[in-house]
């Protein structure tokens, strides 16, 4: 899980370096890709469900699973939510970040501060003893009180030899509700929080989750591991 999730992380970096004014969504893609595949892993993202691509490429309103287009140019002042793994061994990482193209609106940058703010909340309840209650509170107490949406139709969730595994992480709950959290349990978690109304549709290729309202959208995730010690280790870090 370490390897799978340090290789993801560097993936999502080289993936971020490749967001410029001019570049397409493939072009992002292809820089995830070409890292994961350089490593010996392969992208958990690639024909899972059917997904076409190895990263989902979200710009703007799109909150979940852009897919990757040759013909998506990227725009000075777009925000591009990537989100990727790589199975590495049997297991996989999973791990997304939004990262501004060129010059961003000061809203989208709070957006986007505010999204990763609450993912590092919610890590903090990511201990044993702490219920699922705990973290999905954190998210939405701390969005909530800055006025941006919490979307509630996806979730955080369980990752090991597969991809999503139990339980289902949402980013709402009441603390102290839900399942505990034990030592060995390896979980992602991740905040999609939007600008306004956190109301989605899924768009009729049957993939790309939009804001209802079009408003911005923001998604930050780690992979963490809950400690024989009962703390959070965060696993989808770089080098
Ligand atoms: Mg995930």
């Amino acid at each position: 899980m370490r390897k799978a999730c340090r290789i993801s992380a560097n993936a999502l970096k080289a993936a971020g370096e490749a967001v410029r004014p001019g570049a397409t969504t493939a072009d992002v893609d292809r820089a995830a890709r070409e890292y994961i595949l350089s490593q010996d892993a392969r992208p958990g993202f690639l024909h899972l469900y059917g997904f076409p691509k190895s990263a989902c490429i979200s710009v703007n309103e799109e909150v979940i699973h852009g897919i990757p287009s040759k013909n998506r140019v990227l725009r000075e002042g777009d925000i591009v939510s990537i989100d990727l793994g790589a199975v590495y061994r049997g297991f996989n990482g999973d791990t997304a970040a939004t990262f501004a193209c060129g010059e961003i609106s000061e809203a989208a940058r709070a957006l986007c501060d505010t999204t990763r703010e609450s993912l590092y909340k919610a890590l903090e309840q990511c201990v044993a003893g702490n219920r699922l209650g705990d973290i999905g509170s954190a998210v939405s107490t701390y969005c909530e009180a800055r006025g941006y949406g919490v979307v509630r139709e996806y979730t955080g969730h369980g990752v090991g030899a597969q991809l999503h595994e139990d339980p289902s992480i949402p980013n709402y709950g009441k603390p102290g509700r839900g399942l505990r959290l034990l030592p060995g349990m390896t979980i992602a978690v991740e905040p999609m929080i939007t600008q306004k109304d956190p109301a989605v549709k899924t768009l009729s290729n049957g993939w790309t989750v939009v804001t209802l309202d079009g408003g911005l959208a923001a998604h930050y995730e780690h992979t963490v591991a809950i400690t024989p010690h009962g703390e959070c280790e965060i696993l989808t870090l770089p080098d």
